[in-house]
């Protein structure tokens, strides 16, 4: 029997084993480890690729969203609304600067739901805050919409969406920026935890700035109050290096979901995600191939039986069913139905063909 892992961490460290060890050992001898020269450069190649104007490196995808908030000014008294198939880190985030984290439901394409988000505003809505999931950007210009005819701001939650575009415009050039994680299995992926941050916003970048490093500025002088959540450098040196090769690693996810789509589109009992190549207007890049299956837990033990490795985001659990932290439970019906059927079949550069040919041949046993 085959065995395909839902993700293969050593293969991170493996594929490219001579390359990080070189690095490793040229940062360690050069002493370089905080606010050094490769973070500087992963910066400036971050904005580059990202094609905003600026690029702050993070301690994790967590606090970017944190600092983000707290740099816009969202606080005490704000309502901030947000997808509820979303990472409870962009709750926790809005949590934790005083605002009230408010879900909303997603829609075919699993991205948030326009027409949810506006039944949801209030007078003390402040901010939209779309988590890019998957891999894709949701529908900026019906979210524009609605915050500018309700005077809201928007911070995306890219976390997964680095590369991803929208009419041709990529993650953080939408308003005020947009936070990224660069966790091992995230599609850019350090040995460690790490985020980012990019933006267009000077006010934004350099409040971030400031927030990511004591509240201090370039001559050392403390000017508001700040934290430490730094990008290390031995992790920014890496990054630095994936990212040179990070649109062929996005190339080869983008081909793994057209395999998918070829081969499993005429099973009736699947939902897959968009195609790469169903229009024009998105530029998606897979960090999961999301599907919503007929009995998917009869699937996913099946699966797993014939050794291949899958996952239900969130462990199966969309922000607002999270009663003990106070949310409803109730009153997303499209993410709530949803749940019911979502799994994550594999989705990493590591996948051979004949990984995804067997991927493809167990489901459609199954439902044989
Ligand atoms: C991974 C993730 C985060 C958190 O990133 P960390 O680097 O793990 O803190 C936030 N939001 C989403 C949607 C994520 O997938």
């Amino acid at each position: 029997m085959r065995t395909v892992p839902f993700f293969n961490y050593p293969f991170l460290f493996k594929s490219r084993e001579d390359d990080f060890i070189r690095i490793f050992k040229d940062v360690g001898s050069r002493g370089a480890y905080i606010l050094q020269k490769d973070l500087l450069d992963f910066e400036t190649n971050l904005a580059k690729f990202a094609g905003t104007k600026y690029a702050v490196g993070l301690a994790n995808g967590t606090d970017a969203i944190w600092l983000a908030l707290m740099a816009a000014g969202i606080g005490k008294g704000d309502e901030v609304i947000f997808a509820s198939h979303t990472y409870i880190a962009t709750a926790a985030a809005i949590h934790f600067v005083g605002a009230t984290p408010i879900p909303a439901d997603c829609k075919r394409d699993h991205m948030i739901d326009p027409a949810s988000v506006r039944k949801l505003i209030t007078e003390r809505t402040k901010a939209i805050l779309p988590t890019q999931l998957n891999g894709r950007c949701c529908d900026m210009d019906a979210l524009i919409k609605i915050a500018k005819e309700n005077n809201l701001i928007i911070l995306e939650d890219a976390a997964q969406g680095l590369g991803s575009k929208y009419k041709g415009k990529g993650i953080g050039t939408f308003d005020k920026g947009a936070t990224i994680s660069f966790y091992p299995a995230k599609n850019l992926g350090s040995f460690g935890d790490g985020g980012g941050f990019v933006t267009n916003d000077k006010e934004m970048y350099d409040q971030v700035m400031l927030l990511r490093d004591h509240g201090r500025n370039d001559e050392g002088i403390f000017v508001r109050w700040g934290f430490n959540s730094r990008l290390d450098n031995f992790q920014a040196a890496i990054l630095n290096y994936k990212i040179g090769y990070y649109n062929a690693e996005i190339e080869k996810r983008r081909k793994i979901a057209s395999f998918y789509q070829n081969r499993l589109q005429d099973v009736r009992e699947l939902l897959l995600p968009p195609a790469p190549d169903a229009d024009t207007i998105f530029f998606d890049v897979y960090q999961n191939y999301e599907i919503e299956a007929e009995r998917r837990d009869e699937l996913k033990i099946y699966l797993k039986e014939n050794g291949i490795g899958t996952l239900i985001q969130w462990n199966g659990q969309p922000v607002h069913s999270l009663t003990s932290l106070g949310f409803s439970g109730t009153g997303l019906p499209y993410t709530e139905a949803m749940f019911k059927k979502c799994l994550m079949i594999p989705m990493n550069t590591s996948l051979q063909e004949e990984d995804l040919e067997y991927v493809c041949d167990s489901i459609s046993k199954f439902y044989r």
